[in-house]
């Protein structure tokens, strides 16, 4: 066992078992075992690759995005660049770079990350150095001021809560121990749970659907940020609008395993909830897109022409390896379809390009 799953099994042996989320946020980032705060997950050597990580073209598309969304606001001064969760920092190094082209967007744009691991945000420094940011715990540090904001991969990272539907209410999947005394999932009794009242519509009996406990409360902070400031947020995930089932998975060097086997040494990951993310966005007074897949906001984007005008320079293995980037990134069988883009920004302000409103096709 992991010395995190040992702790974990004393504490359920001493308390009863523990909702998802807890696990989940112990796994990834307790202070001395979690595995974002202890090992730098990313690239082909690590656990898995990120768009950013895949090619620069994916910055530059972000960055263009989110320079057309200012100008479209009045290049308001003062303003904040904000990601959520840089990872290594290469969409940050990438974004800067591109936005050097677009006039007064460096100078006004100030960078703001929120990480919750030390080891990243030594990365991340070094990443868009000679560029400096400020680091933040949470989204509720974040500046009031106009906000620019993307968060690539984040959101998944957010601890979960699942439930099964059962006859006369809700079982919530709780981690517990086995005979054994290892670490495994049980499910609690049923009973009628009112956060889950909207998803009786659309669920039968044995479906199994997921909430993220701290979604609606770091929406608030980001969208009534943008209503009071202006600005935009770009979420981009994997995930789906009101999904049903159970997408709570691990993945270990760029492989699926079990999420319960080693606590601590795999990615954690659940599917997002876009409409989640409206709702909550929505409520607080914003106006939010319609979730595009990442593909078609992409192309939209041009990142086509993008693609052409880098390979110009590249032959032989880097002109293969662009070709196969730009495909991984907007193909529907690879990344384009299973990752959407949604984006909030001030009700009465232009659409962000790449991407359309709720109900307009
Ligand atoms: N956006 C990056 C990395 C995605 S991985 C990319 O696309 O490559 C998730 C990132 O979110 C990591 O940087 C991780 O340390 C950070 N993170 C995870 N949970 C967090 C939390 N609760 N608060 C702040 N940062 C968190």
């Amino acid at each position: 066992m992991t010395p995190l799953a040992e702790r974990l099994a004393r504490q359920i042996a001493a308390t009863g078992p523990m909702p998802l989320a807890d696990y989940m946020a112990a796994c990834l980032t307790d202070p001395d075992h979690g595995y974002y705060t202890t090992q730098d997950p990313f690239g082909r050597a690590g656990d898995f690759t990120t768009a950013p990580e895949i090619s620069q073209m994916f910055g530059e598309m972000v960055a263009l995005c989110l320079a057309q969304a200012w100008m479209d606001q009045g290049t308001p001064t003062q303003a904040v660049l904000a990601e959520l969760g840089p990872g290594r920092g290469t969409l940050m190094a990438d974004m800067l770079r591109c936005l050097t082209s677009v006039p007064g967007a460096r100078d006004t744009l100030d960078v703001h990350f929120v990480e919750a691991s030390p080891t990243l945000r030594d990365r991340q420094a070094s990443a868009i150095a000679p560029a400096t940011a400020t680091w933040h715990g949470t989204v509720a540090d974040l500046p009031e001021a106009p906000l620019f904001l993307v968060a690539n991969e984040f959101l998944d990272a957010l601890p979960i809560r699942q439930f099964r539907r059962s006859d006369t209410g809700w079982q919530e999947v709780m981690v517990g121990l086995d005979d054994a005394g290892h670490l495994c999932p049980g499910l609690s009794p049923s009973a009628p749970i009112a956060a889950l009242d909207h998803r009786l519509a659309d669920t039968r009996p044995g479906d199994v659907v997921e909430i993220c406990p701290a979604l609606p409360g770091i929406m608030a902070e980001i969208a009534g940020r943008i209503v009071r400031h202006g600005g935009v947020a770009l979420f981009i995930d994997y995930g789906d609008w009101a999904g049903i089932g159970d997408t709570f998975q691990a993945v270990r060097r760029h492989a699926v395993t079990e999420p319960f086997a080693e606590p601590g040494l795999a990615d954690l990951t659940a599917h997002v909830d876009f409409a989640a993310i409206s709702g909550a966005a929505r409520k607080a007074g914003a106006a939010v897109t319609a979730m595009v897949p990442q593909g078609v906001f992409l192309e939209r984007l041009g990142i086509t022409a993008r693609a052409q005008a880098l390979a110009r320079g590249l032959a032989g293995d880097a002109l293969d390896n662009h070709v196969a980037a730009h495909r991984r990134l907007t193909h529907p069988a690879a990344m384009g379809q299973l990752f959407k883009v949604i984006a909030i920004h001030p009700p009465g302000t232009a659409l962000p390009p790449g991407l359309h409103a709720q109900g307009a096709a």
